[in-house]
């Protein structure tokens, strides 16, 4: 089976590994932190093959090359913006399969929050390394592309199997709750959601990972065509792309 150890670094950063315990290869999902990573490598005993690059922002890469002279590992990430990923041995697009041990990651291209943004869902393991593309009950920024890509990308992630573990680059989810419940306050699975969320923070536990399931009937960014939130919007008529921009520009004033 493959090994997922998740941990914070900073305010709200998630690192993450992965573990496959045939082959011993071991991949760091983006490199927040090099110190902080070595730290659990040596507290598992892994030793680094791999980081698995979702984006170029420097929250996600800043480990890269500290890392990389430690333990030779190689570097694979967003053909798109290759450019701007520090040490990249790799380039992935669309398509493409990363494979770790007997595990294949397949490579789904999600531009938005970054042009070249890339996810990795794994259909064996059941995960899904989103990034900042999607977050529990949230969705990246748009920094450089507008929500006519980004809407798209998401459906493509919203297409996957509902059991799939969402994994993702922040833990924002209590902050992201609040605004979700301003969008859709009558719905009944946010509302538990919200409840378990809050829970957990309280208790300094973790809110990732969560199954799809529970975002697609949850998440308004992964929700801009339904019914009940288009009416609450006043958007009945509007198409989704539209929905999914209003949502998206109302958090970026919540
Ligand atoms: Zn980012
Ligand atoms: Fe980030």
């Amino acid at each position: 089976m493959l090994q997922i150890e998740q941990f914070i670094f900073g305010n709200d950063n998630f690192c993450v590994l992965v573990h496959d315990p045939e082959s011993g290869e071991t991949a760091s999902i983006d490199a927040p932190d090099a110190g902080t990573i070595r730290n659990v490598l040596e507290k598992k005993g892994w030793r680094l093959t791999h980081i698995m690059v979702t984006h170029h922002h420097f929250d996600h890469v800043a480990g890269n090359e500290a890392l990389k002279a430690e333990y030779g590992c190689r570097i694979v990430g967003p053909k798109g913006e290759a450019d701007k990923i520090p040490g990249i041995d790799e380039r992935l697009a669309e398509g493409d399969v990363f494979r770790l041990g007997r595990y294949a990651f397949n490579v789904i291209e999600t531009p938005g929050h970054t042009a070249g943004h890339i996810v990795y869902h794994s259909p064996e393991a059941g995960v899904l390394f989103a990034g900042d593309t999607l977050f529990s009950l949230g969705c990246g920024r748009l920094f450089e592309r507008g929500a006519d890509a980004m809407w798209p990308a998401l459906r493509k992630l919203k297409a996957l199997p509902p059991e799939t573990q969402l994994y993702c680059g922040h833990e924002y989810t209590l902050a992201n709750a609040r605004f979700a419940l301003s969008i859709d306050p009558d719905n009944g699975a946010l509302k538990a959601r919200a409840t378990e969320v809050e829970q957990l923070r309280e208790a300094g536990a973790a809110t990732l990972p969560v199954a799809l399931a529970t975002e697609l009937a949850t998440n308004p960014f992964l929700r801009a065509d339904s019914a009940a939130i288009r009416a609450g919007l006043g958007m009945d008529g509007a198409d989704d792309v539209a929905v999914f921009a209003e949502i998206r520009k109302r958090k970026d004033n919540f």
